[in-house]
């Protein structure tokens, strides 16, 4: 029996190389050996895209990253979260076990407090929507960045909290984080991350690579250009980029020039791969309209067990 591993990304915009390296790339690398279960988080992105072209249009464009970073559909389940209406049902019954205190200690909400936006409930409630995807699978393992372990704890204690009072329905997942990738960071060193402005587009032009990398911020210990060789870890072992920045200690622009040509070598034939299927909408939509089936398939069985527990079913 294979493992179930289920994740996801939001369709809020275009997705950087810290999203591939902490999460995606476990999507693909272990797409052989879990029955996996990647979905398209669009009702949460409902929480900051309320556009109903921006909407279609990263919808469809996170589906393309998935099928050019080599998904394949034939092996995932690949799915639009919202043809699973089952989650948002699940999510209420989560809302009704969970109470205020507990939700408002989740770092998402606590960040946003603290830089005073407007928090919707939407995203104050994330956590029990993200269980409710993961536990109406159930899900072994959820591959993620860092930033979302807390994530993954919330949902492990609601599938316990569940558990507890109507008897035993839920699976705990285990986060799956890779320690190397993590916090994958930005050209500024800092987390990269969309919301900083410090990323690098998975599928960027050549020009958009260099002009990121001569971006990057060199502050630097023993001539090496610290975050310059951060980035350029995620693409070469240990051992030849030591001696890479051995040889070419103190010469940032060499090393950034290293840097662009690796990471153009790296990123050009997934963005031609994905302006290739970029070309044939309808068939990406089709893949994404059988995996709904799917996925909903699956969610309305579990619904059933879980109706009748807390019940509602005469
Ligand atoms: P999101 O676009 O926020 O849905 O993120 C998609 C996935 O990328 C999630 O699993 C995140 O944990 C992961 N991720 C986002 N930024 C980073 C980063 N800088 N380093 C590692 N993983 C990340």
């Amino acid at each position: 029996m294979k493992k179930i591993l289920l994740s996801g990304v939001k369709p809020t915009g275009r997705p950087h190389i810290g999203n591939y390296f902490g999460a995606m790339k476990q999507f693909v690398d272990l797409q052989n050996e879990h029955e996996s279960y990647i979905f398209i988080a669009d009702l949460h992105a409902l929480t900051t895209v309320q556009n109903r072209e921006e909407m279609n249009e990263n919808i469809l464009g996170v589906a393309l990253d998935y099928l050019a970073i080599g998904l394949d559909p034939k092996k995932v389940v690949l799915y639009k979260q919202s043809d699973v209406p089952q989650v948002a049902e699940l999510g209420w019954i989560f809302n009704c076990l969970t109470t205020v205190p507990y939700l408002m200690r989740a770092h998402a909400y606590k960040d946003a407090e603290a830089k005073n936006k407007e928090v919707n409930v939407g995203l104050f409630d994330y956590p029990l929507l993200m269980a409710a995807d993961i536990l109406i699978q159930d899900a072994n393992v959820v591959p993620t960045g860092l930033d979302q372990k807390q994530h993954i704890e919330i949902t492990r204690d609601t599938a316990e909290k569940f558990n507890r009072i109507f008897g035993e329905t839920f699976k705990l997942p285990e986060p799956l984080i890779l320690e190397s990738v993590k916090t994958v960071p930005g050209i500024d060193g800092q987390k990269m991350s969309k919301s900083y402005n410090n990323t690098i587009g998975l599928f960027a032009t050549d020009e958009e690579i260099k002009k990121a990398v001569m971006g990057i911020v060199t502050d630097s210990s023993a001539g090496v250009p610290t975050n310059v060789y951060a980035i350029h870890s995620l693409l070469k072992d240990k051992a030849s980029l030591d001696t890479l920045y051995e040889e070419k200690k103190g010469k940032y622009k060499d090393l950034k020039d290293a840097l662009i040509s690796d990471l153009i070598a790296f990123i050009k034939p997934m963005r031609e791969k994905r302006e290739a299927l970029a070309k044939n909408p309808k068939a990406v939509l089709e893949i994404l309209k059988a995996g709904g089936e799917k996925a909903r398939a699956r969610a309305e069985a579990k619904m059933e067990v879980v109706r009748e527990k807390i019940g509602v079913t005469l």
